[in-house]
Order: structure tokens, then sequence, then C-alpha cells
């Protein structure tokens, strides 16, 4: 991992977050040099407009400035895909990978228990994801309705088009799929991270992935039966790590995806 001046000079990051009248609907983001701001603006809105009825209430746009002397550049996390029959075959795997890449049973299991339950206090799924303690399976995240919502992360412009032929020719064309690969780079590229899993909370969408760097991104089939709205993302930490640090980097340091296997 480097942490230096990339060629892009001049980048920005522009965040979308469109709310419906009960809530949060959607939200995207990228980074991208200056030239493309007016066109990606119009693309992520138009992402939002395209949301179904009664579609979006309020829809805001931030763009900021990116210190390119900040910009961490990785290399996108290796693809692959593990069959599971049905939830319970799907958790078994979810369960060993996670145990592989140095999470405690105990600790993956109460993520997976809560993922499948809704993770916030009140019952329902986070607004971000919960930190866990990898060895003690401790929830560390100071806000445990919100949770930690990974930011400000992207492909370079130079290797967008690689990552898109690199996806299709793993069959996954879908923009919810690149979107997960690249915050999940991240966040295996976060120093104290141990590893990730993710269940999704669309209905319509059961395929869930444990995510490290020896591992890769590795999705896992039938994680949930479809109609389950429950979802959400657990990120194992290292005990040593400071929490305030990986929070800060989780959240707001820029990497981009600079190298695509
Ligand atoms: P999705 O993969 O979009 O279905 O999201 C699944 C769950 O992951 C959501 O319900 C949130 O709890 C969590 N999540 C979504 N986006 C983020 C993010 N940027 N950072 C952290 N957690 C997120």
């Amino acid at each position: 991992m480097r942490r230096e001046g990339v060629q892009e000079e001049g980048l920005y990051s522009i965040r979308m977050h469109a709310s419906s009248e009960k809530g949060h609907l959607c939200g995207a983001e990228r980074i991208v040099p200056r030239g493309l701001i007016p066109l990606i603006s119009e693309t992520l809105l138009g992402r939002a407009w395209k949301r179904r009825a009664p579609g979006p209430a309020s829809i805001s746009i931030r763009v900021d400035a990116v210190d390119t002397g900040m910009i961490r550049t990785i290399p996108l996390l290796p693809v692959r895909t593990v069959q599971a029959g049905d939830p319970s075959a799907a958790e078994s795997q979810a369960l060993a990978l996670l145990v592989s890449a140095g999470v405690s049973e105990r600790s993956a299991r109460g993520a997976l228990c809560a993922l499948g339950s809704g993770a916030s206090p009140d019952g329902r799924n986070m607004r971000g994801g919960m930190i866990i303690h990898a060895e003690t399976g401790e929830r560390l995240e100071p806000d445990p309705a919100r949770g930690v919502r990974v930011s400000h992360m992207d492909v370079a412009e130079a290797v967008r088009e690689d990552l898109q032929v690199f996806l299709r020719s793993h069959g996954l064309q879908h923009p919810r799929v690149m979107e997960a690969v690249i915050l999940a780079s991240k966040v295996a590229w976060v120093p104290g991270l141990v590893a990730e899993v993710c269940r999704s909370d669309d209905p319509g969408y059961t395929t869930g992935y444990v995510a490290s760097r020896e591992l890769g991104y590795v999705r896992i089939l039938n994680m949930k039966r479809p109609g389950d709205t429950f979802g959400g993302r657990a990120f194992f930490v290292d005990g040593h790590a400071s929490i305030e640090r990986i929070m800060e980097e989780l959240e707001d340091a820029p990497y981009l995806i600079s190298e695509i296997p």
C-alpha cells in the first residue's frame, strides 16, 4: 500500500445521498478528476431518481477536494464465489472463512447472528457496519444504531475499464458488485482490520461475502432466503488497534484502486 501523490491531479470526492419521507433511500460515491464532476454528479443524481415510487424526497450531492498526497493506492481484492445450497450451508462457509482469516468462532457466530436479526439496538438494520473485536466478539462501534460508514473509495480512472472487464469475465455486471468489491478492498487494506462479512439488506439479493486481504473477496450464495430484509456489515478488528484510528481511516481516508488482478 502506498500513501503518496497519484498521477490524477485535482481529484474530488462526490457523494450522493437520497432520502424518502421514511429516511435513508440510497447513496453512492466516486472519486474523480475535476473535469468529470458535472457528468458524474448527473449520473449519481440519475441513480437516485431511478428509485421506485414514491422516489426521493431529497437528494444531496456533496463535492469535496481530495488531498492527493493522502490517497492510498491499493490493489483490488481477487474475487471468487463459493456455492452454498441454503442459508445454513452459507453460514457454515462464512464461519469457516472468517475463522481462517483470524476471527474467533465465537466472534464470527455472534456477528452472523446479529446480521440475520437486526444488528441495531432497536432490532432493525444499521445504517453502517458493526466494529467487532476479532477475538472476544465485543461490539466496539460508539453508536450501535449508525455503526461506521465506509467512505472515500473508488477505482482510479486509468483502470476503471479494466475493472469492468474483470467483473464481466466473472459474470458480475451489476454496479452493486463493483461498489461492494471497491468497498471491501478498501476495508481489507485498512491497518488493524482482520476481516469483513456482508449480508445485503435487499430482500431480492441473497448473495453475501466474506473478505480479507489474504482471502480476497469471497462471494457466498444463498446467505439468506429471498424476501428476508435483514442485512448489514461486520468489520472484525485486531483488539490491540485504536478504534478511533480505524474509524477515521474507514470513514475519511481516500483510497483508490490502481491495480486489477
Ligand atoms: P448493501 O450491500 O448495500 O445491501 O448493504 C448492506 C448493509 O451494509 C446495509 O444495510 C448497511 O448496514 C451496510 N452498509 C451499506 N453501505 C455501507 C457503507 N458504506 N459502510 C458501512 N456499512 C454499509
